[in-house]
């Protein structure tokens, strides 16, 4: 299990924060002798030389932070292909030629580095909940009710663990649906489980990452709160939130990304390198965009003719 280490570290880190731009270094192949040049956050590289393959111990220590924990992929290329292939065509919209797309040269491994947060939040709350009443109208008609007020107080607590926040900037954006990690099966971090994959130290701004981390936790006591408060609706919800035993690490976990052409235009996807979600854009097929048109047409002409 990777250990955590107090927030104040974070934030501490996080204030001289500069998105530093990683210098070229050079490396020796400890095979063959040659020199090899990279980037200094790229954590693994294979010599151009003689293939063999080269960890960059200094990847990580680039950054203050290092990780300390590895979610190791589950999902082999071979998999991560048949995910694709079963995604392209589900649904009704898609060519079944979409199966023959090969991404096999365009499919890339990747281990990214996320920031695991973890806190205790107690939260005392107070705000006005509302009661319609008069006989049940419909939604039109709410306006006419009366609502009656009530003052109402009351406390919330959540202990937050492992709260996930990327940390790459490469990513960010492009992952937000490929549901969790099961933490698990997360093994303390080595350098043996990088070989052979792409993975990078992170570079995306640390406050930024801190905001998130506070506005995912803030936004599910909001909900948690709001449910609490109201019956039929309610007003001027204040809550205010006590903060304690907040930790962090940094972790990597596996993700498989793969941009491709079709028909010369660009798309894109990601796999959860773990579970096998997957995410992405896909191109519809034109003979059921027509089909959708042709019956919205025919529709759209039966009305018409109704209405005459
Ligand atoms: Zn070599």
């Amino acid at each position: 299990m990777a250990c955590e280490e107090n927030i104040s570290r974070f934030k501490n880190i996080a204030e001289n924060f500069e998105a530093k731009t990683p210098h070229v270094h050079n490396l020796n192949c400890t095979k063959c002798g040659s020199t090899i040049e990279l980037s200094e956050n790229i954590a693994f590289v294979e010599c151009s030389n003689c293939k063999a393959n080269l960890v960059n111990l200094n990847a990580y220590k680039f950054q203050e932070i290092q990780p300390t924990g590895i979610v190791p992929f589950q999902i082999s290329k071979a998999k991560a292909i048949q995910i694709f292939q079963n995604w392209i065509v589900e649904g009704i919209w898609y060519d079944a030629d979409l199966k023959k797309v090969s991404i096999i040269h365009n499919l890339s491994a990747y281990y990214v580095p996320f920031w695991s947060f973890n806190a205790q939040t107690d939260s005392v709350w107070t705000g006005y909940s509302g009661k319609y009443v008069k006989k049940k109208l419909d939604k039109s008609e709410l306006h006419n009710m009366d609502v009656v007020w009530k003052l109402k107080i009351g406390t919330y607590s959540h202990n937050f663990k492992n709260l996930l926040i990327c940390a790459s900037t490469h990513f960010l954006g492009k992952i937000n649906h490929l549901g969790p990690y099961n933490l698990d099966n997360l093994k303390p971090f080595n350098f043996d489980y990088i070989v052979g994959w792409d993975s990078s130290a992170f570079d995306r701004d640390m406050n930024e990452s801190f905001e998130e981390f506070k506005k995912n936790m803030n936004q599910y006591i909001q909900t948690k709160c709001e449910a609490k408060l109201k019956d039929d609706t309610f007003k001027d919800l204040a809550i205010q939130t006590f903060y304690s035993n907040e930790t962090f690490y940094l972790i990597l976990v596996p993700i498989w990304e793969c941009n491709y052409f079709y028909k010369g235009k660009l798309y894109n996807f990601v796999i959860n390198g773990q579970s096998g979600e997957i995410q992405g854009t896909k191109p519809i097929s034109k003979s059921c965009l027509l089909f959708l048109i042709i019956i919205f047409l025919l529709l759209f002409g039966l009305f018409l003719l109704i209405l005459l």
